[in-house]
């Protein structure tokens, strides 16, 4: 999946209407290093958009806290996966 690096647009970002993580806040989300990220992903399991956020995360590259229920270290190995 190619990188893209340009704004989203409104329709790549729809899935965030429905996101549980705005309902919750940011911090299980954006963990501190070493911290747990399992109640991010228990959210994430449950929530309507998660692989529109994933496919969002990976296509844009994001590098920090969990998205689409991945840690950044699984988008990692899920990106070197692809190549
Ligand atoms: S999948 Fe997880 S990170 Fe993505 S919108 Fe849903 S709750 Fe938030």
């Amino acid at each position: 999946m190619p990188i893209n690096r340009t704004a989203p647009t409104d329709e790549e970002l729809a899935w965030q209407e429905t996101a549980l993580c705005a309902q919750t806040g940011p911090d299980f989300f954006f963990p501190d290093p070493g911290a747990s990220t399992r109640e991010a992903k228990r959210l994430c399991a449950a929530c309507e958009g998660r692989e529109a956020c994933l496919e969002y995360a990976l296509t844009h590259d994001e590098r920090f806290g969990v998205w689409g229920g991945l840690s950044e270290k699984e988008r990692y190995a899920l990106r070197r996966q692809e190549r």
